[in-house]
């Protein structure tokens, strides 16, 4: 079956002439659904976290439930964590970055491999041992799997639409669950 993940992935390996690599990609609602004993029985020491709309809306409303708890969890259990965001937005990023004990790098430029590469050098680990988690199918998704390493997209926070994903965004994105809880963004705690 024509697979829109695998054309567009084969086309980055011929621009940049690398082999594909075998990875495999998940879905869930939410950063806090991942089992993390899972994570380390597939053999992962590294997770590459996107930032807008899946940890915190790109407007600042509304949080992941469960998203912090769950990364201090991760952490616990030995994963090593890397922010890659594309946000312009240096300061949110900075916030983010301060808030969460994560370095974080943007804007990332994904899906290009350049940022993965920075992530997964620091992160002293293989493509194979490293899993991107993210919202957005041309960014983190593809950026995964042109770097070989595993993904887990997740429900897009809700968020006012850019022009692009009024035209595209149900190919790219999730929609967040109805029926899901979300937490609000205390806006006071926020810079
Ligand atoms: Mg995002």
């Amino acid at each position: 079956m024509f697979s829109v993940t695998k054309a567009l992935s084969q086309l980055f390996f011929k621009r940049w002439g690398r082999k594909p690599q075998k990875s495999y990609r998940y879905s869930v609602e939410i950063l806090a659904d991942i089992d993390i004993d899972w994570l380390l029985q597939c053999g992962c020491k590294g997770i590459i976290l996107d930032l807008d709309n899946t940890i915190v809306s790109e407007d600042d409303k509304y949080l992941s439930p469960g998203a912090e708890e769950w990364i201090s969890k991760a952490k616990f259990a030995g994963l090593i964590f890397f922010i890659l965001s594309n946000g312009k937005r240096q300061h949110r990023v900075i916030y983010w970055s301060n808030r969460l004990d994560i370095t974080a790098l943007s804007p990332a430029k994904k899906p290009f491999p350049k940022p993965f590469k920075h992530a997964i050098s620091y992160m002293r680990s293989h493509p194979s041992q490293v899993f991107v988690i993210g919202d957005s199918f041309h960014t983190d998704v593809m950026g995964a799997k042109i770097s070989g390493c595993h993904c887990i997209q997740v429900a897009t926070l809700p968020h006012p639409p850019r022009w692009w994903e009024k035209v595209a965004g149900r190919y790219l994105q999730k929609p967040y669950p109805q029926q899901r809880e979300i937490w609000t963004f205390n806006q006071e705690n926020h810079i």
